[in-house]
């Protein structure tokens, strides 16, 4: 059966987010239709609102709702240490486990030759510069321990090692190869506490 033209839009809509198949996107398109009216607006103005007021920090690219983000305006982390992750997510997962105190950078991706990232596609060149010009004493980088985390991570050390400031890696105990997303708030703050020198 064809669906009607509205209802077949919602389902292609729905398709396009990460993880959603095509019979998981019929199934959420059905419900929103089953929903009072209320559900359904409150829905789709929550998403317009995020588009709206939600963009990234100016200094360290994590989201914000305004210039800089909640961590960078905070007065109470330390600003000699940046934590470099891969995504927001990434931080969020570091945050929950509540042993970190210093501030962020956000590459927003990996370097990867195949895919033809280079460390100009990711938020490399700022984070060189926020070294050079605010007082940095350690960048630790939570990329992931996967192939292209552990490229970067070497790239970066080059980069960063001739600044004179120490670069240093969460201690393994990270899911090899897992994202640093899905691991849990104990190992993440142990690896954290026992990060080593690069
Ligand atoms: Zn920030």
């Amino acid at each position: 059966m064809q669906l009607p033209e509205a209802m077949e839009r919602l389902v292609q809509e729905l398709s396009r987010l990460p993880g959603v198949g095509p019979k998981t996107a019929q199934r959420l398109a059905f419900h929103v239709l089953r929903v009072d009216r209320q559900r359904a607006e409150a829905l789709a103005q929550a998403v317009v609102d995020v588009k709206e007021r939600i963009g990234y920090c100016s200094r360290c690219y994590n989201i914000a709702e305004g210039e800089l983000c909640a961590i960078c305006v905070s007065g109470r982390r330390d600003p000699a240490l940046i934590c470099v992750v891969e995504s927001p997510l990434d931080l969020i997962a570091i945050e929950r486990s509540a042993e970190y105190q210093g501030l962020y950078h956000v590459l927003h991706g990996v370097i990867s030759p195949i895919d033809g990232v280079g460390p100009d596609q990711i938020h490399v060149p700022q984070l060189v510069e926020r070294v050079r010009e605010e007082r940095v004493a350690e960048v630790i980088i939570a990329t992931n321990a996967d192939i292209e985390g552990e490229a970067t991570a070497v790239y970066l050390h080059r980069a960063l090692a001739p600044l004179g400031i120490s670069v240093t890696r969460p201690a393994h105990g990270l899911p090899v190869g897992g994202d640093l997303e899905y691991a849990d708030e104990l190992t993440l703050a142990r690896a954290m506490a026992g990060r080593r020198s690069l």
